[in-house]
């Protein structure tokens, strides 16, 4: 009820909407509306009130509030059930405790602030209040486990495009799944998954793009950046959200009908870390090589000073252009 009276007041935009034809339109009573206008400026909704004209809608909030997303949102199932939330510790733990009681396909976690934001192998990922986007995508994949690790280069590509779309900035992946733009991430992407032999149980992709970050901590100060950094402007968040759902539920179809070729070579369009030396890092070892290519699994097909050539799996590794 309360979204619909957000609607009513959004489909005047600027003007006043009297009381009475709220009243009519949604069948409550005067009351009714108020408590919900009162709600709705709870949330940050600036609403003037004027006695007979009525209602009107001077502001939205800078939150990404399902109600929010979910306007003019143009997918069918990704991102259609939303799972909001103003501080979570990271938005792949609780989008794993949805996934098992049973989360549609396709929902969305997304939280204000992660308190315990975490990238891949255990570190940490910076996560301020109303600054970026922090949330998790749950998946069902209809596909064999061992098909599944594409998808966070899928990913990659959905979020560049995405940023593309709505800031116009055009970021470069690094093999595998970050996102840069003047050398520096603006997006990290941490998939999870639980599997048994033949089949996916399911799979959570979370991302992390930093969106209007102004100042980031020391230890990371040089290695990050954020879209409003780059652009020099506020992006919105909310439409890098929608944008960011579209383009993912578009490849993610094309995935499942056609496999990964068609996305990889998007992938490979946008990547910036092929044919140029780099160094790859594991907790084992560091070998430096030439990035000749991505194969059709998506492992680097690295060639050594020695000629010979090395497939590594994106699982334990850091990947330096250097
Ligand atoms: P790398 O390629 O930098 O070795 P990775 O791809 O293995 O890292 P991720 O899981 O994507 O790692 O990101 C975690 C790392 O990113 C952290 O160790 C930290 O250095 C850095 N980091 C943390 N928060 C942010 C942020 N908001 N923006 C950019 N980088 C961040």
């Amino acid at each position: 009820m309360k979204e619909q009276v957000l609607h009513l007041l959004k489909k005047q935009q600027s003007e006043f909407v009297s009381g009475e034809l709220i009243c009519k339109n949604l069948g409550v009573s005067r009351t009714a509306v108020w408590k919900h206008i009162q709600a709705l400026r709870a949330e940050g909704y600036e609403i003037v009130s004027q006695p007979r004209a009525g209602y009107r809608l001077a502001g939205v909030p800078d939150r990404l509030y399902p109600q929010e997303i979910l306007s003019g949102l143009k997918t069918e199932f990704m991102g259609r059930r939303i799972f909001y939330f103003a501080q979570a510790p990271s938005t792949n733990v609780l989008a794993r405790e949805l996934a098992l009681a049973g989360a549609p396909d396709g929902a969305l976690v997304v939280a204000e602030e992660q308190t315990g934001g975490r990238g891949r192998l255990g570190r940490g990922w910076f996560s301020p209040a109303g600054k970026g986007i922090w949330c998790s995508l749950i998946l069902y994949p209809p596909v064999n486990p061992a098909a599944a690790p594409p998808l966070t280069m899928l990913t990659a590509v959905a979020v560049a495009r995405a940023v593309r779309l709505v800031a116009g900035l055009a970021p470069g992946i690094k093999w595998p799944n970050d996102l840069l733009l003047e050398g520096k991430k603006i997006c990290g992407i941490l998939t999870e998954m639980s599997a048994e032999m033949e089949r996916i149980n399911y799979l959570i992709i979370g991302t992390g793009i930093n969106v209007n970050i102004e100042n980031f901590p020391g230890e990371i100060a040089n290695a990050a950046t954020s879209l409003k950094a780059c652009a020099g402007r506020t992006v919105s968040r909310v439409e890098l959200l929608q944008a960011y759902l579209q383009e993912m539920e578009q490849l993610y179809r094309i995935w499942i009908k056609e496999g990964f070729a068609p996305v990889l070579k998007l992938w490979k369009d946008l990547c910036v870390t092929l044919q140029r030396p780099v160094r790859v890092s594991s907790l084992k070892e560091s070998i430096e090589g030439w990035a000749e290519d991505v194969d059709e699994e998506g492992n680097l097909v690295l060639r050594l000073a020695d000629g010979t050539v090395r497939h590594i799996t994106a699982g334990e590794v850091s990947l330096r252009p250097f």
